[in-house]
């Protein structure tokens, strides 16, 4: 027996080592297919990725909801103890979350997570076993269908790739909130149900020339928990950045300058909750987002991705004990916070020195306009220290109340709060309660189209408190739970990313009834009369402002807006707070 089974256990043995070489070979990428010179197609990234499922139990694909283009979005799971069931997985392993394609003409992430997923199934490079990786591998479906050859007027390759608007053109990186888009209504199922501990989104970025091909954009750190935050600006980033340059590959923040050199020195990125990174990081979540150079070769975008993207696994999973610590800690401690910073400012003061590679900005006479212009002189590369901001700080904020109150009429709201896990009561019946109202007493709005809205800004509310009743089928809200964040930046008027800035509630801006002056006259002088006090204020505005006391229907406007027959909803901000 003995002679036997040194043959049959090396036969098995090359057999395994054969297998093993031919499952790699057959699943090249198109990118490495020809050479970094092109990027797959929606159907080849999703084909490809199909096959490795089939191949590899360790690896997972779902479809998962709609896209405005009519095909589903797909998850992409790698567990090497093959087990799919994120309830589980999440209690026991560090949960890394991948967006590829939200900008599919930026497709560097595409083509590298295909490989980083293929490389880690077939034990190339191997996962840390405390960790599982999940992606979304073209999150942009109708972008990414749409493909061309010239909407990235300024990048370096690949040949063509999808457009940067969905299917109906919203650009998906402002939609995390108002959810104008199937896609990112599938995106919050997604995410609530993966519950990522870590979210990269990849992405190429445009502006300003320098060395790097690699640039991050962390989430601001300073609007996260205090311990996650610190952490982040501390260790994480930190730690990433040190273990990449270890690996040769230099890594810079996102250069945040348009149409000037930053040479002076530039600002962290304030990533509000319309966008993933500030959308993910609402639950606690540690997030990035990777932006390569658009200047640099598309064949070393990818691989710089590709290793970013494995440095993050890598140096995270070293740090998985605290990661996980800490993000539990920071959903016990948000319980117990009294307010909420709800507007920011970059903190000009504190400033860090940044060691950066640049090239020497030129202006030279432009051709075009005879104007100056600027030129960046690649043979003349420096590195300085430049002056980096990277710290914010709350310029308002907002006292957290026990709950939320909806009118069940708003069921634009409870949309939303469905797709976003949040836990809610339905009253059964009438109840009257005293709460907090807001009165709308400000705003602005922007004068040109921005991703289907007019938004609003600068918003300004007064607070009274009241005694209203609240219908059977309303909805009561409480702060107390993982939603937090996301209630008090949707549902308080003043953040910038409510569902008031973004149009939610318009209709209470316009008033539906008014009068006629003629029989109004009659009605403002009995007012007058038997209110002394709106008297006297009147006369006072009178007196004081002359286009007012020249200006006749201004005058009884003034009157009617305190009168009775002025209408209740105009400008009251329809969703209600209970403070106790
Ligand atoms: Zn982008």
């Amino acid at each position: 027996m003995r002679y036997l089974l040194f043959p049959v256990l090396l036969i098995f043995l090359w057999s395994c080592e054969t297998k093993k070489e031919a499952k790699t070979g057959n699943f090249s990428t198109h990118f490495e297919n020809t050479k970094g010179a092109e990027t797959a197609t929606y159907l080849q990234v999703i084909d490809f990725y199909i096959r490795i499922a089939k191949e590899f139990p360790q690896v997972n694909i779902q479809t998962i909801g709609e896209t405005d283009s009519g095909r589903p979005l797909h998850l992409v799971t790698l567990n090497p103890e093959s087990d799919f069931n994120f309830q589980k997985i999440r209690q026991e392993k560090l949960v890394i979350f991948i967006n590829n394609g939200i900008h599919p003409g930026e497709s560097d992430g595409i083509d590298a997570s295909m490989m980083l997923f293929r490389d880690y199934a077939t034990g190339k490079i191997e996962l840390p076993e405390n960790t599982v990786i999940v992606t979304i591998p073209v999150y942009n479906v109708g972008g990414a269908l749409n493909r061309n050859s010239s909407s990235r007027a300024n990048q370096e390759g690949p040949a063509s790739y999808g457009f940067r608007g969905n299917a109906k053109n919203y650009d998906l990186n402002r939609d995390f909130i108002k959810n104008d888009s199937k896609n990112a209504k599938t995106f919050a199922q997604i995410f609530q149900l993966v519950k990522p501990d870590i979210f990269i989104d990849t992405h190429v970025s445009n502006g300003a020339d320098y060395q790097y091909t690699l640039t991050h954009l962390f989430s601001q750190h300073d609007k996260m928990a205090a311990p996650l935050g610190r952490y982040l600006d501390k260790q994480w980033r930190p730690g990433i950045e040190k273990t990449l340059e270890a690996s040769g590959e230099a890594i810079t923040p996102y250069v945040n300058v348009y149409n000037r050199p930053p040479d002076n020195g530039f600002s962290q990125f304030m990533d509000h909750p319309r966008y993933s990174t500030g959308y993910t990081s609402l639950w606690n979540t540690l997030g990035l987002m990777i932006e390569t150079h658009m200047l640099k070769p598309y064949k070393d975008r990818v691989a710089a991705t590709y290793l970013m993207l494995k440095t993050i696994i890598e140096y995270s999973a070293s740090e998985s004990t605290t990661i996980k610590e800490l993000r539990n800690k920071a959903f016990e401690e948000q319980l117990q916070l009294k307010n909420y910073p709800i507007r920011w400012e970059l903190d000009t003061t504190r400033n860090r020195m940044l060691e950066f590679r640049g090239y020497q900005a030129d202006t030279l006479e432009s051709q075009i306009t005879g104007l100056p212009r600027l030129k960046y002189n690649r043979e003349k590369p420096f590195t300085k220290q430049l002056p980096y901001r990277d710290h914010y700080i709350a310029s308002d904020s907002v006292s957290i109340p026990k709950a939320y109150l909806v009118p069940r009429s708003w069921d634009n709201v409870k949309e939303k709060l469905d797709l976003n896990n949040v836990t809610y009561t339905v009253l059964q019946r009438d109840t009257t309660m005293t709460v907090a109202s807001y009165r709308i007493t400000d705003y602005k709005t922007g004068t040109s189209a921005y991703e289907g809205h007019y938004p609003h800004f600068d918003t300004r509310t007064e607070s009274r408190i009241i005694t209203r009743t609240f219908g059977e089928g309303d909805l009561l809200i409480p702060t107390a739970q993982p939603a937090m964040r996301y209630l008090m930046e949707t549902l308080e008027p003043t953040a910038v990313d409510s569902f008031f800035n973004w149009n939610f509630f318009d209709t209470v801006l316009q008033r539906k009834e008014g009068f006629s002056s003629y029989v109004f006259e009659d009605a403002a002088i009995e007012l007058l009369e038997e209110n002394p006090e709106l008297a006297a204020d009147f006369r006072e505005k009178q007196q004081s402002d002359q286009e007012f006391a020249a200006n006749p229907y201004a005058q009884l406007e003034w009157i009617y807006e305190r009168s009775p027959n002025y209408e209740a909803a105009h400008l009251q901000y329809p969703i209600y707070r209970l403070l106790k």
